[in-house]
């Protein structure tokens, strides 16, 4: 019996693309029967996964086991069994991903705060180191640039300066990519394709190919393929991150994810504190003084406002 280490790079109608850690050509799996039947609170295998396959005579693949994850971007879902008893299941997009690469332009389309602050609570959420690459720096130079994103890097994360067009942090791109499983995201028009092209030739496509046949709705969020980079490292598109935030978050939660207000929570003078009209309130008292940002304040209300609709149409 021949056994294989390696990695699922793609998911489909429980079909597992595994590429062998043996350089070997990629092998289409289903799980093992009995692996099957082991209840499970979170998907069995996911994109990601590192798996130890066999080896069939047809030159398909039985997964026999899975190695335990490091990290997940995933989100739950409440589930009902037969019994009508509800369970929490996690949904995996993506098992072990390295970081995620949140990419903006800082113009055509405009930058939106709004947006980029959602994704970083994902990212929070999920407990994954988050990258910002600022692109197209060319269309509105260095310094005007640098005054959109500052504040992130003030806050701790990573701001890549890019432009396809001057070749602006391409190649610091590509080493944060080297070697690592990255989800990327980013609307569309922001140039995540011409950057990955800039990084490896036909790349953009690639990853436009597996996106766009997500977004036909047919597999939805659920179809994620890590595209293999010369490099060393993989780099999945996830058109579907937006929207994870508000299946999980609770309105009381939002200010955790903000990680520059979650460590004032506790000095709040009420301990369910909303931040919003509250006496004594650290989180208020720092934007005044200005360690919080007004913009990062207001996103976080936003969040808090929406998720709270979210919640009452819950229930
Ligand atoms: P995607 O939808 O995020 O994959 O974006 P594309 O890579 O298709 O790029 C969208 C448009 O922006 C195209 O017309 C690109 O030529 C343009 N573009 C991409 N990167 C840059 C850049 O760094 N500077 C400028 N000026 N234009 C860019
Ligand atoms: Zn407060």
């Amino acid at each position: 019996m021949t056994e294989k280490t390696g990695l699922v790079i793609k998911s489909q109608s429980g079909f597992f693309t595994v590429q062998p850690d043996d350089g070997g050509e990629p092998i289409v799996s289903q799980i093992r029967g009995r692996l099957k039947q082991e209840r499970q609170r979170t998907d069995l295998v996911a994109v990601g996964d590192r798996v130890t396959v066999k080896l069939n005579a047809d030159g398909t693949g039985s997964i026999q086991s899975v190695a335990e994850r490091h990290s997940a971007l995933s989100r739950t879902r409440t589930a009902s069994d037969q019994r009508n008893v509800q369970t929490e299941r996690e949904q995996v997009l993506v098992a072990n991903p390295d970081q995620v690469v949140f990419v903006f332009s800082v113009h055509n389309p405009e930058f939106s705060p709004r947006k980029l602050d959602r994704f970083l609570v994902v990212a929070e959420m999920n407990h994954l180191p988050a990258i910002i690459c600022a692109n197209k720096t060319d269309l509105v130079g260095p310094e005007a640039a640098r005054a959109m994103f500052d504040m992130y890097e003030a806050i701790g994360y990573p701001v890549i300066y890019t432009s396809v067009i001057s070749g602006e942090g391409i190649e610091a791109l590509r080493e944060t990519l080297r070697g690592k499983i990255s989800v990327l995201a980013g609307s569309s028009g922001v140039g995540k394709s011409s950057l990955l092209n800039a990084i490896q030739e036909g790349l953009g496509l690639r990853v436009k190919q597996v996106s766009e046949a997500t977004g036909k709705g047919l597999h939805t969020t659920r179809h994620v393929e890590l595209i293999p980079l010369d490099i060393g490292g993989y780099v999945a598109d996830t058109p579907g991150i937006r929207s994870l935030a508000l299946f999980d978050l609770e309105p009381t939660e939002v200010d955790a994810y903000f990680r520059e207000i979650g460590p004032l929570v506790s000095q709040c003078q009420f301990s369910d504190c909303t931040h919003t009209h509250e006496p004594k309130c650290a989180v208020r008292a720092a934007v005044e003084d200005g360690r919080v940002s007004p913009e990062r304040y207001d996103s976080y209300l936003r969040l808090r406002e929406e998720q709270q609709e979210l919640e009452e149409k819950k229930y």
